[in-house]
């Protein structure tokens, strides 16, 4: 989608470009402008990192979805990698996967959980990728004999992806999350490119700025300094942001804010903390409260009206806030690390959260599971999910979570790995071939109930190129998922090279284990299921990457349901 006919600076002009489109006829302004386009918005983090940039860049797109506007919110992280999915999760987190394939951070999820939109792989771009596609020109002949540099290729180049989606005409607003902290070098071409559209654009772009106010506690004192450096920092790269948000332990009054604001020319009202709060899915209600979506309309010059109620959002925050039941789900996967396994974790709490109930985690490291421990790591779940992973390390331990399990009718849910964990585990005891095993973990073995898909056999390259984003999955008639679901035929996203061995099937399908769901066309496996046990599902996609907020997924649903025992 990056087209070599988008090579073109933009040029500033004096003339209104776009109109906004809102749901809402009050925010409709009447001029009538040729052609629809967005304004944007971008957000970017100073003085340390995992300050919660996505959060804030979900909770705007939030708010003003609200206000009847209509968003998409994209990330732009400057690493070298065409994109996340070949990092290991310690250095990156989740990889999320959009509906239409890309792998990509795990700030799209908290986008979609938001919002309720779609991402697709407009929504996500790396320097890896912005150079790939320079080169490419470069190579193509595109740029007739110029010398290709940063300034001004790269950064064009950046600006024309910041305003693709932008220019569809789809949104009042784009929102840009630039990843990383100002001051790195890598960020440097973005920040560029950013002072270039504030500066062609006027009012229509703004600079959301969040840093970090420390609490001294030796001295008992919140400090103001970081913020101001990186502040300095961004007026280096000739970028004034319009709004500060400052993320802080403990509250800030006002003669601090008025401090912040005096010190980056920043106006009062735009000064904004976040403060810890118990749940991220409170940042929203807190950003509301202190106007950071009017202060947003009102520096791009949007009348701003009334503020909106954020009606069903409320009411999860009220479930949350309201429940003491708790449901203790086990997690059981190799990388301990909160952000490895963010979706499933998030798709736990927002079906428990539905159920009155909040959900308990303990991950459980399936490199240290063993027959002598299991017992004591597993008897006080109530719920297990095996992890989605790849490679062979602590995959006997998924084994052995799946046994238990399936032997002691506790509630299991396998998400991918954890499907197939669950097949060979089956194999081995039920079906008795003891050496069974994925083509994954072991080329020879000679029971290859998990096997590489066919049309993965011929790949060498790894980045980008397994079964990857949604596809239909049938449901069997009568089956517990389709009763789940409620109808049959669904459309789940996937991330996987190994699937589900078919000559198998009747022997499975004989002794018990249910094949559920299959791709129509090809057949593939994509969701096992044991209908004697109380749930017992294994899925060979990612239901993790669709549950939102407002719309909890339905396996997890159930899944909790099976767990808190109704
Ligand atoms: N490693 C397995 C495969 O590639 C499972 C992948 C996953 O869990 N996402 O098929």
């Amino acid at each position: 989608w990056i087209s070599t006919k988008r090579h073109k600076s933009s040029k500033p002009s004096c003339q209104p470009r776009y109109r906004l489109i809102s749901k809402n006829p009050s925010h409709n302004n009447n001029h009538t402008f040729p052609k629809a386009m967005a304004k944007y918005i971008f957000v970017t983090g100073g003085v340390v990192s995992s300050l919660g940039k996505g959060i804030i860049s979900a909770s705007i797109g939030k708010l003003l979805q609200a206000r009847g506007y209509k968003i998409t919110i994209q990330k732009f992280d400057p690493y070298i990698n065409i994109d996340p999915g070949t990092l290991n999760p310690y250095e990156h987190g989740e990889c999320y996967v959009t509906v239409d394939g890309m792998e990509t951070d795990l700030d799209l999820g908290h986008y979609e959980r938001f919002t309720g939109i779609q991402t697709t792989k407009a929504n996500s771009m790396t320097t890896g990728r912005i150079y790939k596609s320079v080169i490419d020109k470069e190579r193509h002949g595109d740029f007739l004999g110029k010398t290709i540099q940063v300034v001004p290729h790269i950064t064009d180049e950046i600006k024309n992806n910041i305003k693709y989606l932008g220019e569809t005409g789809l949104y009042d607003f784009v929102i840009t999350e630039i990843g990383g902290t100002i001051g790195d070098i890598e960020s440097a071409p973005f920040l560029e490119a950013i002072r270039q559209l504030k500066w062609e654009l006027g009012k229509d772009a703004i600079s959301v700025h969040l840093t970090y106010v420390p609490y001294l506690r030796a001295a008992g004192e919140l400090k103001t300094k970081p913020t101001q450096h990186s502040v300095k920092e961004m007026l280096s790269y000739g970028i004034q942001p319009d709004i500060l948000i400052l993320r802080t332990e403990k509250h800030l009054d006002d003669n601090m804010r008025m401090k912040v604001a005096g010190f980056c020319n920043v106006d009062l009202e735009c000064v904004i903390q976040s403060e810890d709060l118990p749940s991220i899915y409170e940042v929203p209600v807190n950003m509301q409260r202190q106007g950071l979506d009017s202060a947003i309309l009102r520096k791009m010059g949007i009348p701003v009206g009334e503020t909106p109620q954020l009606g069903p959002w409320l009411h999860f925050l009220e479930l949350r806030n309201s429940t003491t039941e708790v449901v203790n789900i086990g997690l059981v996967g190799k990388y301990n690390l909160q952000d490895a396994y963010k979706s499933i974790s998030e798709s736990l709490s927002h079906a428990a959260t539905y159920h009155h109930h909040k959900v308990n985690i303990t991950f459980i490291n399936s490199e240290f599971l063993s027959s002598e421990n299991i017992e004591e790591k597993l008897s006080n779940q109530d719920g297990i999910v095996i992890c989605p992973g790849f490679g062979q390390r602590g995959i006997e331990g998924k084994i052995l979570a799946a046994e238990y399990a399936r032997t002691h009718d506790v509630p299991c849910f396998g998400i991918c790995l954890g499907m197939q964990m669950m097949v060979i585990e089956f194999a081995r005891d039920v079906l008795g071939y003891s050496d069974a095993n994925s083509s994954e973990m072991d080329s020879q073995t000679p029971h290859n109930v998990i096997d590489m898909m066919e049309d993965q056999k011929n790949i060498s390259n790894m980045g980008g190129t397994m079964r990857l984003g949604a596809y239909d999955c049938q449901l069997m008639k009568n089956s517990k998922v389709a009763s789940i679901y409620g109808k049959e035929t669904i459309r789940e996203r996937h991330r996987h090279r190994y699937e589900f061995n078919n000559k198998y099937l009747d022997e499975y399908e004989a002794h018990g284990m249910k094949c559920t769901g299959r791709n129509p066309e090809s057949g593939l496996v994509e969701i096992v299921e044991m209908p004697e046990l109380k749930w017992y599902i294994g899925t060979q996609f990612h239901p993790e990457y669709q549950s939102t907020v407002l719309h909890p997924h339905p396996l997890f649903m159930s899944f909790i349901a099976a767990a808190i025992g109704c």
